[in-house]
């Protein structure tokens, strides 16, 4: 990448006030922020360019905020990038007139193929030189590609990428090609996006704000838009927000609002009822049934329509027709519109008892049409965060409890409030959760009630606690990780890969850091099921995001892009000279590894991103009661 040493993007506005801003004042804006590592420069460069951009041609500021952020639409309108390795690989061929096995070759030396754009130079011959990029263009072709779908939408795809390859110039293939891929690789976290840009328009604000107030201003900015955007994350609904109020008044304009999901509220991993008390002692909190099935975030209108939101905001609706047909069942007549956080459970209306989550997970996912369903659902809910046209996440969990029974009628095995009882006796606790598991569940979540009790969206809370029995020895709970490589298989296993490399995520550096190698768990079905999903993602070499030993990472034999997410349980973690889960955080140099893990299931609901942090990782390691230091050559090998 050039270096911008002294890169200032307030002199670099090439345009004039009122044009759209070029493709490559961002493309060079996120080299030189590629080229800082402290979050603080990086998020000064950032809240730059969004100034520049503000003082300039305001009515970009929407794609230029979708480009630093690598999305094309809000996470719930489902329109993603991440353009498959191969597709690019084509198109980049076609632009430049190479061999696509020699951009392969290339590929596999550089590490990255945004690297190998940047220095391929196309050939492909054309009348008129192409108009330079602007960002809202560039923003409207990534939304084509992501969308189309169809006939022919390979094709389609691919002649929209290559004209934007044949039209960029100096490092703009660089960024094309990453933000096609869905991975930027500069170090910049959505939440540095948000407070640069919220500093930007208090730096822009006219009159300006007085020197002695800035620090303080700035501050507040960063907060503010950290909340505003975990209530609403939409930058559909805020950027033109801002421009028009500004960050104070922001929170009156964009605050939790029916048909935009909130990130759900998660919990943290304890490991045992004595742990709860320790941690919420004198507080008043409640006991739920944490049931096992997928969560499911119901809105629901006046006019009686609903749309239902995956754990990862996706609109999942389609999914499930039953519950679009039945709702009005539950819904008592007073309440016109709500938006309700449930766990959506197979259930047997026969034997009038939940079934496991294996049940749940042979139900269709897409188009799913009501005559077809053959495993009925039960819907447990355990929050309102909604109700006739009020948002009621600032209100204790007490208060929104109370309003969601009085809003909702339960039928037995269709809709049902999720079991509770608000209770500190350890004894009472502990047979709890005994029922529960009795009763399919997978633990309890314990709750606070009155005081820090509002619903914290997006956020893994110390106010709500899981326990699960299974793990109550070993690590708490289990860890969702991502398959990076794969090691073939030999024996009954000929044929499928035999064990796999695991990886968590490194929310930081947004890195995927190799944690373990998997060969139990899984059944032949399993086995071959995972091979088939997995070998449309087999890449030729590691991604440079990839951090895994190097003579360890000799012995893989094939390479997967992140793509998937495992349920894993564990025996314990262990400090280990072969993985670099956390490295550098609970060990000078050394990594943090899982220990016999099995396979328990792939997670759909999640994406890799949310794959368990290594920061969580490191968190579990600290909280073990025996710290076992691994050897070189135990079982890692
Ligand atoms: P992670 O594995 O990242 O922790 P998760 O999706 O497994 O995420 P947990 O934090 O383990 O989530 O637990 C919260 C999940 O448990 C919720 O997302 C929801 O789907 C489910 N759940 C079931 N019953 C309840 C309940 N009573 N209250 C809250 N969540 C519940």
């Amino acid at each position: 990448a050039t270096k911008h040493a002294s890169y200032d993007p307030l002199k670099a506005a090439t345009w004039k006030p009122g044009e759209r801003v070029p493709f490559l004042f961002l493309a060079q804006a996120l080299d030189a922020i590629s080229n800082e590592s402290g979050r603080l420069a990086m998020t000064e460069l950032l809240c730059n360019v969004f100034r520049t951009v503000i003082a300039t041609s305001p009515g970009d500021l929407l794609p230029v905020v979708y480009l630093v952020a690598n999305k094309v639409a809000p996470a719930h309108e489902g329109v993603e990038l991440g353009i498959g390795e191969a597709t690019l690989v084509k198109a980049l061929a076609e632009a430049t007139g190479r061999k696509e096995a020699q951009i392969k070759i290339d590929m596999k030396k550089a590490g990255d193929l945004g690297i190998v754009a940047q220095a391929s130079r196309t050939t492909q011959r054309t009348m008129f030189p192409s108009a330079a990029l602007t960002c809202g263009k560039v923003l409207d072709e990534f939304r084509f590609i992501a969308k189309e779908s169809g006939t022919a939408s390979q094709d389609k795809k691919r002649a929209r990428i290559k004209a934007l390859l044949v039209a960029a110039r100096e490092c703009e293939p660089l960024y094309l090609m990453r933000q096609l891929g869905g991975k930027m690789r500069i170090g910049l976290a959505e939440q540095t996006v948000i407070s640069a840009l919220g500093q930007a328009v208090v730096l822009s604000e006219d009159p300006p704000v007085p020197p002695k107030d800035l620090p303080a201003r700035l501050d507040e900015a960063g907060k503010i838009m950290k909340k505003v955007y975990s209530e609403c994350p939409s930058f559909d609904e805020i950027v033109p927000a801002l421009l028009e109020v500004g960050v104070k008044r922001l929170p009156e304009v964009c605050h939790f609002k029916l048909g935009v999901p909130v990130k759900p509220m998660l919990a943290k991993p304890t490991k045992g009822v004595t742990e709860v008390l320790d941690k919420f002692q004198d507080r008043l909190f409640t006991c739920e049934y944490k049931y096992d099935g997928e969560r499911a975030q119901v809105h629901g209108f006046e006019d009686g329509s609903i749309f239902v939101y995956s754990r990862s905001a996706e609109n999942v609706t389609e999914r499930y027709p039953d519950i679009r047909d039945s709702i009005a069942k539950y819904v008592k007549p007073e309440t016109k519109s709500f938006v309700i956080d449930c766990e959506a459970v197979a259930y047997d209306r026969v034997k009038d008892k939940i079934l496991p989550f294996q049940v749940l997970s042979t139900r269709a996912r897409k188009q799913v049409q009501t005559a077809d369903i053959k495993v009925q659902l039960c819907l447990y809910a355990f929050d309102l965060l909604y109700l006739n046209g009020e948002a009621l996440i600032e209100e204790q969990l007490r208060e929104r409890r109370e309003k969601l029974f009085g809003a909702f009628e339960e039928v037995k095995g269709e809709f049902q409030f999720a079991k509770t009882i608000t209770s500190r006796e350890l004894e009472e606790m502990q047979q709890f959760l005994n029922d529960a598991v009795d009763h399919s569940c997978e633990g309890l979540i314990v709750k606070t009630l009155t005081e820090e009790a509002t619903y914290e969206p997006s956020q893994r809370s110390n106010h709500w606690l899981k326990l699960k029995k299974d793990y109550m020895d070993t690590v708490g709970d289990t860890i969702d990780l991502v398959p990076i490589g794969a090691f073939y298989g030999g024996g009954k296993r000929a044929g499928v890969y035999g064990a796999y490399l695991l990886a968590c995520h490194d929310e930081e550096n947004d890195e995927y850091q190799a944690i373990s190698k998997i060969g139990t768990g899984f059944s032949d079905v399993m086995l071959t099921e995972r091979f088939n999903a997995l070998k449309d993602h087999v890449i030729d070499a590691p991604k440079p995001y990839y951090q895994v030993d190097e003579t360890f990472a000799k012995k893989v034999d094939v390479w997967f892009e992140p793509h998937e997410v495992w349920e894993v349980k564990a025996a314990d973690l262990s400090i280990s000279p072969h993985y670099r889960a956390a490295a550098g955080v609970v060990d000078p140099s050394k990594g943090i590894s899982v220990r016999f893990p099995r396979f328990i299931r792939l997670r759909e609901d999640k994406k890799p991103e949310s794959a368990t942090s290594s920061e969580q990782i490191a968190e579990m390691y600290r909280s073990q009661k025996i710290n076992h230091v691994g050897q070189a050559g135990d079982e890692d090998d």
